[in-house]
């Protein structure tokens, strides 16, 4: 990993998202629920959209998915994005409607396919201070 890479954009946390990047710099995905109805709720809100409740808090999830949709950027993008590298969709196993866009990595990009298994990884910035939650196709699967 060259230190080029790195010249991407990081996230600035606020208050509602501050625990999902917390808990990506211990390495786990944590994705607020609901603690009234259960429902898991990303991008990080203080109300649940299903009940209305707002006792949520944040809640460790396995990292597993599937690819929801994906698209392989081809063009020069955001900086320290090398084309072509892909965007993706995933839903994450605890509840379909759980999406988070991230990179696919460890993959090449023509192999990609909605529906295959992945699970999360993290890769620290340290010199920023964060870990970026990024995906790979899951062991054992295909
Ligand atoms: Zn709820």
């Amino acid at each position: 990993m060259t230190t080029e890479q790195y010249k991407r954009p990081v996230p600035v946390p606020d208050e509602v998202s501050t625990p999902f990047w917390e808990g990506c710099k211990k390495h786990e995905l944590l994705i607020i629920r609901c603690s009234d109805c259960g429902y898991y709720i990303h991008w990080p809100k203080q109300r649940c959209p299903q009940c209305w409740s707002t006792n949520v808090a944040p809640a460790k999830v396995s990292g597993r998915g599937t690819v929801y949709s994906y698209t392989i950027y081809q063009v020069e993008g955001p900086p320290g994005f090398k084309p072509p590298y892909s965007v993706v969709l995933v839903s994450l196993e605890e509840q379909e409607d759980v999406r988070i866009c991230s990179n696919l990595e460890d993959c090449p990009l023509d192999q990609i396919k909605i529906g295959m298994p992945v699970e999360v990884f993290f890769r620290d910035v340290p010199e920023e201070d964060v870990s970026i939650p990024l995906f790979r196709p899951r062991k054992g699967t295909k």
